[in-house]
């Protein structure tokens, strides 16, 4: 896996993740406008730098721990302004709300209140990466769950025809990309989601894999509080501290970049704004060029073209999921509000979300099917009366 990355490149994965994690050092920001792309003349490829500080463990201890990313990010680290820009950030947004709740920092007057913007389900586009071996292992249970409330904002993307299938959603979209779990199959699918945001003419895009519940109200009310016509991308980042990679300029000349990135399995959003300004390295086959100039996953590419080429900041949101935490740590009580939720596997272990529910454990190892009857009581296949 990530053959071709090059001994420079060190990708610390956990278990069969092909998402992207590397944790490096950080260096000086750069500019919106520069490096690579179509447009950017930025010379040759990335190439990544090795580990100097123990990014895995980092990553396993904050996993551990259940403190949320960005904390403790600065403990190692040496003094770059734009670093202690984003710890700040960090900081602000760890709270998950999304909501911007700054609060007066050094008698700075907090900065004000972001525009907010009523949006209904029909604003979101919600693309669900899937492949066909998962069609029946996964994404019915999707289908049965959260996709059955919301079809018309959910398209998914797949890499083989099921006639079956396009009987129970109309919005399935054939990629025709390789059904393999390579970064360049992964990235295949990422460009065609894009370029079908763009042309469906809708608010937001977000992003989720077959394995992640998507709590439509509460995605409703996040992304509400933000107008699509800004720059935002929000979700979760995996790892504790921004990716270094090193951009090659020349033969011999290197200019590295460290930028965060919001996880693919947690699920993720741009807005409209946002996404438009991407296009020169996003649209067509140029997300797939981009993704090979940083030879990085899908879920880094968007990072690196977001905060690295174009200089905006993701907005980190505890309010996303993906197993690469450790879903028992989100309360009963606290689960009506998560935006998304997963389940998989987890340091060798099955993750899931704990909670009693409607269904025990054997019927229902995902928990989805008692989240979602938590969260629907009305469905049909829901026992009545469950106390939970
Ligand atoms: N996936 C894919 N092609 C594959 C394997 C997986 O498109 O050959 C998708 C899968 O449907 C899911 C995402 O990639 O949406 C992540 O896969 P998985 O959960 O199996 O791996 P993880 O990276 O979470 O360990
Ligand atoms: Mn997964």
């Amino acid at each position: 896996m990530l053959a071709g990355c090059g001994r420079k490149l060190l990708l610390s994965l956990a278990g069969s993740m092909l998402t992207c994690f590397l944790v490096l050092m950080v260096d000086q920001p750069r500019g919106p406008g520069r490096g690579l792309g179509p447009g950017g003349g930025g010379g040759g490829g990335l190439l990544l730098q090795p580990f100097r500080r123990p990014g895995a463990q980092g990553l396993l201890r904050r996993l551990r721990s259940g403190a949320p990313a960005g904390q403790g990010a600065g403990e190692e680290v040496r003094s770059f302004s734009g670093y202690f820009g984003q710890l700040s950030r960090g900081k602000r947004d760890a709270g998950g709300g999304g909501g911007g709740s700054a609060s007066p920092a050094g008698g700075q007057p907090p900065p004000p209140p972001p525009a907010r913007e009523a949006i209904s389900p029909r604003d979101i586009f919600i693309a669900v990466k899937t492949t066909k071996k998962f069609h029946k292992a996964r994404l019915e249970l999707l289908l049965d769950t959260w996709i059955s409330r919301h079809k018309e904002m959910t398209y998914i993307f797949t890499d083989g025809e099921d006639q079956e299938l396009k009987q129970r959603i109309g919005n399935i979209i054939n990629t025709n990309c390789s059904a393999a779990h390579s970064r360049q199959a992964l990235s295949c699918k990422m460009a065609v989601e894009y370029d079908k945001f763009i042309e469906s003419g809708r608010k937001w895009f977000c992003h989720v894999d077959d394995d992640n519940y998507v709590n439509v109200r509460m995605l409703v009310k996040l992304l509400s509080s933000y107008a699509h016509t800004q720059d935002i991308y929000i979700g979760k980042p995996s790892l504790d501290r921004p990716i270094q990679a090193t951009e090659r300029i020349s033969e011999n000349k290197m200019h590295p970049v460290h930028f965060w990135f919001a996880t693919g399995g947690a699920g993720f959003c741009i807005s409209r704004g946002l996404a438009l300004k991407m296009t020169p390295w996003a649209s067509g086959g140029h997300f797939m060029s981009t993704a090979e100039k940083i030879r990085l996953p899908d879920d880094c590419t968007i990072g690196y073209i977001i905060e690295s080429v174009l200089g905006v900041k993701l907005i980190r949101s505890n309010l996303f999921h993906s197993h690469l935490e450790n879903l028992h740590q989100v309360p009963k009580s606290e689960i009506h509000n998560q935006v998304t939720l997963s389940y998989g596997m987890f340091e060798n272990k099955r993750n899931s979300i704990h909670m009693k529910g409607a269904f025990s454990v054997e019927e229902d190892p995902s928990r989805f099917r008692s989240i979602h009857c938590l969260l629907y009581p009305d469905t049909p296949w829901c026992p009545l009366n469950v106390v939970y």
